[in-house]
């Protein structure tokens, strides 16, 4: 920094600076603060957990397209999670089945919602060839 207004800024820089620091190292501010840390915490704490009970009873919102009539079916399965407290891997994995229909031709199916470690699996029963679109929310 250069030019004759250097003094100046200087003089208010280190007000700024000065008083910056002050109110930081302040005991209310440090009171302050570590409370509202906290409080923040928390509820985001709380908020996690609620947002995971959610989404196990909201289940899982999946899309396919009818191998019946080829319309789009949006619909929303039973969820399960992988059981990482099994010892063997193979016994951890957790499935559920859902009964859809499809809105246009009423076609029943059974959709099958497959938690394997590290990832989900979304089968339409007797139709493997049917792509189920949803997004896997194992690490959620
Ligand atoms: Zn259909």
């Amino acid at each position: 920094m250069s030019g004759p207004n250097d003094d100046l800024l200087l003089a208010y820089l280190d007000t700024l600076f000065t008083k910056r620091i002050h109110s930081t190292f302040a005991d209310d501010y440090k009171f302050t603060a570590a409370n509202i840390w906290l409080l923040d915490f928390v509820n985001r704490t709380e908020n996690m957990s609620s947002i995971k009970e959610e989404l196990l009873d909201a289940g899982l919102d999946i899309t396919f397209t009818c191998p019946s009539c080829g319309d789009v079916i949006e619909a929303e399965v039973q969820d399960t999670c992988f059981d990482w407290t099994n010892d063997s891997l193979s016994d951890g994995i957790s499935s559920v089945i859902t009964d859809i229909g499809c809105p246009h031709c009423d076609r029943e199916y059974g959709v099958e919602v497959v938690a394997k470690p590290g990832e989900k699996d979304v089968n339409v029963l007797r139709h493997p060839h049917t792509e189920v679109k949803f997004r896997d929310n194992t690490f959620d």
